[in-house]
Formats: C-alpha cells, sequence, structure tokens
C-alpha cells in the first residue's frame, strides 16, 4: 500500500516519483486504451512509437538539445557504455583521456585498457580515495574525447563546473547525476546514463550523442556495439527495453510539467542537500567524507564517531521507515542518495532523525 512505502535513500536502483509509479499502475493493464499491457504490446506499434519519441523529444526540450544531438536507448547499462565508447571511438591509433575520480572512472578505463586502446589518465584523485574533483587538468589536445564521471556514486564527489579541454569533446557518465541540473552541452560530445539511478529503473541506458563524432565512429564491431545501429533504429534496431523507456518518459514528464524544468529541479536539490550538509557542518558527530567544495548534491556520504554507531544509526533508521542509508560496500560508513525522486519530506525526515540519534548517542 501507498502509505505504507519508506522514505527510500537507495543509491541504484532508486527511489522513483510517486505519480510516476502510480500512473503506471492504473495503466498497467490497459495502456492507452489498446487493451494490453505496455508489456505486451509489440514495440513497432503506433502505443510505442508514441512512447520512445514522446521520451526523446522531453529529453530534447529539457536539455535544449538541438538537432546535432541523437537520443539512444541502449541496454547493458552504464558499464556497457565503458567498452563501447573505445570500441566506437578509438580506432586508428587514437587515444581519450580520462579524469580518474572513483570506483567508476576506473572501470571505465580498465575497459580501454582490456580493448588494448590508447588513453592516458590525465589527472586522478586516488591519492586522497577520491574525495575530491581534481582541478586545473591539462588535456592533449588531439584526444579524441575526454572521459569524467560527472557525479562519483561511491564517493559522494561532484563535478560543479566542467572542465575546460580545449575543444577536445567531453564525454561524460552522467548516470548518477543526469537530468538533476541544466547543461551547456556544447562542452559534450557524448553523455551516458544507467537510467535506475535518477531517471527510471535498471535495464536501459540513455545515451545523448553528437552526430558528428558518430560520423567518425568505427563501423567494424558487431551491429548492437555500433551506436549507429542505434541511431539509425530510433533505438529499435531489436527489441528495446519497452517497459524501461516507458518509465523514463513518464519521469520525463514529471520532470517537466510537475517539477517546471531543470532549472527548478537543480533549485530543490541544491536545497534537499544544504539541508543535511548543515547538519553535518554544524556538527562535529557527523563528518562528511567528500571535500567541501566537491560534494555530491545526489549521493550524500558521510562517516559518525565510530562502526558501531554507523551501525546502530543505519539500523535505527531503518526501523523509522529511512531505508538505503548503509555506504557502498567498498568505502563503508553511511550515505544518502537524494536524486531527483527524493522528496523534502524525505530529506527533512531524515534530518531529524539524524538531530535526534545525535542526541541519544
Ligand atoms: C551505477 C553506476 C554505473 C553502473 O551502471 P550499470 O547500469 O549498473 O552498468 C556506472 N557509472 C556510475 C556513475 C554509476 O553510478
Amino acid at each position: 500500500m501507498a502509505d505504507k512505502r519508506i522514505f527510500n535513500f537507495n543509491a541504484g536502483p532508486a527511489a522513483l516519483p510517486l505519480p510516476v509509479l502510480e500512473e503506471i499502475q492504473s495503466s498497467f493493464l490497459n495502456f492507452n486504451g489498446s487493451g494490453m499491457s505496455i508489456t505486451e504490446i509489440s514495440h513497432r506499434s503506433p502505443w510505442f512509437d508514441q512512447v520512445i519519441n514522446d521520451a526523446v523529444d522531453r529529453t530534447k526540450r529539457l536539455l535544449n538539445l538541438d538537432d546535432r544531438y541523437h537520443v539512444l536507448f541502449v541496454q547493458g547499462g552504464a558499464s556497457l557504455q565503458f567498452a563501447m565508447a573505445p570500441m566506437n571511438f578509438l580506432t586508428d591509433g587514437k587515444s581519450a583521456d580520462f579524469v580518474n575520480t572513483g570506483t567508476w572512472s576506473t572501470k571505465a578505463i580498465n575497459e580501454a585498457k582490456i580493448l588494448n586502446k590508447n588513453h592516458s589518465v590525465v589527472a586522478s584523485s586516488e591519492d586522497r580515495n577520491f574525495c575530491y574533483i581534481p582541478k586545473d587538468i591539462r588535456f592533449n589536445p588531439d584526444a579524441a574525447y575526454a572521459h569524467i564521471t560527472t557525479n562519483n556514486t561511491i564517493k559522494g564527489t561532484q563535478w560543479h563546473t566542467f572542465p575546460d579541454t580545449n575543444g577536445v569533446p567531453i564525454m561524460a557518465d552522467m548516470s548518477s547525476d543526469f537530468m538533476s541540473r541544466p547543461l551547456d552541452m556544447d562542452k559534450f560530445g557524448m553523455i551516458y546514463a544507467g537510467a535506475q539511478k535518477n531517471i527510471g529503473p535498471s535495464g536501459v541506458c540513455m545515451v545523448i550523442i553528437r552526430k558528428d563524432l558518430l560520423e567518425t565512429a568505427n563501423n567494424e564491431i558487431p551491429s548492437m556495439l555500433r551506436y549507429s545501429t542505434f541511431a539509425s533504429k530510433n533505438s529499435m534496431y531489436n527489441t528495446p527495453p519497452c517497459f524501461g523507456i516507458y518509465t523514463i518518459q513518464l519521469v520525463l514528464k514529471w520532470l517537466e510539467e510537475t517539477m517546471g524544468g531543470l532549472e527548478k529541479m537543480e533549485a530543490h536539490n541544491q536545497a534537499k542537500g544544504k539541508l543535511i550538509y548543515d547538519l553535518i557542518d554544524n556538527s562535529d558527530f557527523y563528518r562528511a567524507t567528500a571535500d567541501k567544495d566537491s560534494r555530491s548534491l545526489m549521493n550524500v556520504t558521510f562517516r559518525l564517531p565510530t562502526e558501531e554507531l554507523e551501525k546502530s544509526f543505519i539500523e535505527k533508521a531503518t526501523a523509522k521507515g529511512l531505508g538505503g542509508l548503509k555506504g557502498h560496500r567498498s568505502v563503508g560508513g553511511c550515505r544518502a542518495s537524494i536524486y531527483n525522486a527524493a522528496t523534502m519530506e524525505a530529506v527533512q525526515a531524515l534530518v531529524e532523525f539524524m538531530e535526534s540519534f545525535k542526541k541519544e548517542s
């Protein structure tokens, strides 16, 4: 029942807007008068065409994309993009620059290594366990692209401004902050985002790619690994993840029509983040793990004075209906993921709990 739902701070799959879930529920048995569920409809039908085209149109409106970009839906998660990008763009000895800001960046670099592609790691924050975003990075002017991870889901850091790459297109893994703020698209050649953090369920990855880059892509790889296959068939070369795309469409509609677009979404996310960070900053009980200028507005990572207290914090929070606060198993501590769909009410409930836990301890 809807009134038994918890405040969900999971990192991914993560909370979705309640109105979206309700709309899925109410139209689940008979989608749009078709007499079928969205999970039973042909992807070659006018019903599904309307869904995928609306999702693409809303993406373009939300991000102010012009006709220079394709909007694609690919399976295999963001993890497949780690390999697909070098396979498509690092041919004929071309090289890519990488900035290593944590677990996911490291995985992206590893795929370039496995594929034996030329690449350089031009900056890294590994020296301090990835608690900051490197500054004053010098990119190679002849790199095919510069890869960054805009939000580091596990380490709790986020790029708040994007680097000057001297015209080299940025390729961004935006899985955990996609659609959380407006973007200056001129900097980006490609953006990809696994849906399950901020825009939908798992099983689909959104890829935004500049058409002129696509023209330089390698076509001597299997069809399903070529961006051009997805671009030329409106992401329907084979059966797409229909339910995931439908959910994304509804989330984008919610973003546009209920939240009022990305400027408003960003302001809302800043207000939520401020509530938690202010509490952390005004206490010597909670300690933020990321440097102040690099903190994420999506994944707030913090520690308590001892591991025992952290364990008890997570247990008591869970008992009070505040779920998903355990830090990633590779780093420990606590993490509150407050993506777009996390409400102010949820954040307020968390902050109140943090205050009272501190007093009790
Ligand atoms: C979760 C995540 C991934 C991995 O996504 P999958 O869709 O599970 O492959 C990659 N990058 C970032 C930044 C993530 O948060």
